[in-house]
């Protein structure tokens, strides 16, 4: 019998289940359909795991330079079981907390594969989703007045490599590994890349990564990717930039071994990391008019298809593909939905972070973006190494970089690589959402002694009244 509902929601990730939340909370009736498990790529492949190891791996090497804090500790070393077994436990607790939370708003959740259906004897509009239930029993009809495509991205393939689990990888396979590999190619130096990379090196497995542009992380500002490329490289990873492979010279018979011009590269392992596709097939596009533009939904600001009763928001959208910009768009759809008029999201000013060792974060324009818009810059950089909190915690790599327009000294950009930057990146976040001028930011009494000094350094650096450099 079919179903009837205020909303049903395609896709239980983070965007789905928490614009299930918002709308059992304004009062509609809800349904997710989610085919694997609520919380989806962030919490079982992505974000959470991804962080969860990292930290072992941040762990492991605090371990080895325990003895300049005075502390003794002897035979440091991996028990890479243990490693996964901390990483799953984290994983648990946070998917019993969405499940939780399904229940404490009253949502339907049905486990299995939705697909919308075209005008039918359900409705005269597309839009009805037809349900087949994981555990075998009658499809489900769910019979909504608005939809959410919700339905997330996977790993971009190469074509003509096999990725077997075994030897060649994606995230989503290397996240299950029960041994570390001796040796690792990881094909792209983007975030997914970098962080694995330094998680990797950091568990002692030697690295080569191969970018096929001209630096690592290339979304972010280049004084950013330098020093990355600096840290990685000390730590004895292998980089090459500016690598057209043809996947054709990949050999993964006994070593995973790679033709470079005339340098062959071996390894145990090939981890590819060269992007995600987004989930729009199958899902019964077909039947509707909505748009596909280069891969990804096509939607209007308040996240509508063109049917306006089918909104889509997160990676299937395409833009940033992050779990914080998936759920705002999941909430700024649902108060859509429920008759709000709610505030459009801008993309330039939300944070970006990558979680390797030092960190990176980042919010607003690159210098280069910033001239590229017309702004006369001013760009100051202020290390950690003059930072007392920085010094106390041995943690002196990195800088901040503040980017303000010289006329209005309002603050247009800012970078940070180093300890701590994915959380410090908030203040500046807020600043720029508050349209912050590098005053306002400097004048602002910073705690001492405090990782977030070092803000209102750079901030007092563009007013040229910087105290500690
Ligand atoms: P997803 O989380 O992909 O969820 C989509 C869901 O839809 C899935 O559960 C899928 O099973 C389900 N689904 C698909 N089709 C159907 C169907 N037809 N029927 C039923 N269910 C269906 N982002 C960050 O912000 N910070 C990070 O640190 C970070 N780290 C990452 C690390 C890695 C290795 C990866 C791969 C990604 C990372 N991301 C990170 C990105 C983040 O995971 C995604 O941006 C986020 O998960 C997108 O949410 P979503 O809801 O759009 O899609």
């Amino acid at each position: 019998m079919a179903k009837e509902y205020d909303v049903v929601i395609l896709g239980g990730g983070t965007g789905g289940y928490v614009a299930a939340i918002r709308a059992s909370q304004l009062g509609l009736k809800t349904a997710i359909v989610e085919k694997n498990k609520l919380g989806g790529t962030c919490l079982h492949a992505g974000c959470i795991p991804t962080k969860a190891l990292l930290r072992s791996a941040e762990v492991y090497v605090q371990s080895k330079k325990a003895i300049d804090f005075g502390v003794e500790v002897n035979d440091v070393s991996v028990n890479f079981e243990r490693v996964q077994q901390r990483k799953s436990i984290v994983v648990d607790q946070l998917y019993k907390g969405v499940q939780h939370l399904m229940k404490k708003g009253q949502i339907d959740v049905y486990n299995g594969f939705g697909r919308i259906l075209g005008p039918s004897i359900f409705s005269p509009m597309p839009g009805t989703i037809s349900v087949e239930m994981n555990d075998g029993t009658e499809n489900e009809m769910l019979v909504p007045k608005n939809v959410i495509l919700a339905t997330g991205s996977r790993p971009r393939h190469l074509e003509g490599l096999k990725v077997d689990g075994e030897k060649i990888f994606t995230s989503d396979e290397f996240l299950t590994i029960e041994k570390l590999p001796k040796s690792v190619i990881i094909i792209g130096g983007g975030v997914i890349g970098v962080e694995w990379a330094s998680m990797l090196v950091d568990f002692d497995v030697e690295v080569t990564i191969l970018e096929l542009g001209d630096r690592l992380l290339p979304t972010e500002d280049e004084a950013i990717s330098a020093e990355m490329l600096k840290s990685l490289k000390k730590r004895g990873v292998n980089i090459h930039v500016n690598v057209q492979l043809d996947p054709s010279t990949i050999d993964a018979q006994d070593h995973v071994t790679v033709q470079l011009n005339d340098e062959k590269i071996s390894a145990e392992a090939l981890l590819l990391s060269i992007g995600r596709v987004a989930n729009t097939e199958n899902i019964g596009i077909e039947n509707t008019e909505i748009e596909i533009k280069n891969g990804f939904i096509s939607v209007n600001d308040n996240f509508q298809t063109k049917e306006s009763h089918i909104y889509a928001i997160g990676d299937v959208i395409g833009g940033m593909q992050l779990a914080h910009v998936a759920s705002h768009e999941g909430i700024h759809a649902v108060e859509h939905i429920a008759g709000g008029n709610p505030a459009q999201i801008h993309y330039a000013n939300i944070a970006r972070g990558v979680y390797s060792n030092p960190e990176v974060a980042s919010t607003g324009l690159t210098e280069q973006q910033a001239k590229n818009n017309g702004y006369k810059t001013i760009a100051k950089t202020f290390p950690f190494k003059a930072i007392g909190k920085a010094i106390v915690y041995g943690e002196t790599e990195g800088f901040v970089k503040v980017i303000a327009d010289e006329e209005s000294n309002d603050i247009v950009g800012v970078h940070l690589i180093g300890p701590h930057a994915t959380d410090l990146i908030s203040e500046a976040a807020l600043g720029l959402f508050l349209n912050a001028s590098s005053w306002e930011v400097g004048q602002m009494v910073h705690l001492h002694p405090s990782l977030s000094e070092i803000i209102g350094e750079a901030a007092l650096a563009i007013e040229g009244k910087a105290i500690h450099f």
